[in-house]
């Protein structure tokens, strides 16, 4: 039973191949597409068909239906530009 690869679409042969999200990769080929980091099977995400680290996954496509914290909420303080007190010494 050979499975391709859907990355670079050769043959897997049982003995190399790294299953992972129901497909079958080389051990070469299964790494982030944007990256190039090397990838754990199961432990990526995947898009179109093309895994991707979750970093870079989330960089591209989330946060998007992730649960995301609020990160910026803090930002929201109202810029009030204060004006320095300076010591005028008009001599
Ligand atoms: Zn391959
Ligand atoms: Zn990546």
């Amino acid at each position: 039973m050979i499975s391709y690869c859907p990355i670079c679409g050769k043959p897997v042969y049982f003995a190399e191949r790294k299953r992972s999200l129901g497909k079958d990769y080389h051990p070469l080929c299964l790494k982030c597409y944007h990256c190039k980091r090397q990838l754990s099977p199961g432990q990526h995400a995947e898009y179109d068909d093309k895994p991707y680290c979750n970093h870079c996954y989330l960089q591209h496509f989330g946060p998007r239906g992730t649960r995301w914290p609020t990160l910026y909420s803090s930002l929201r303080a109202a810029s009030s530009s204060k004006v320095p007190l300076e010591n005028q010494n008009s001599s």
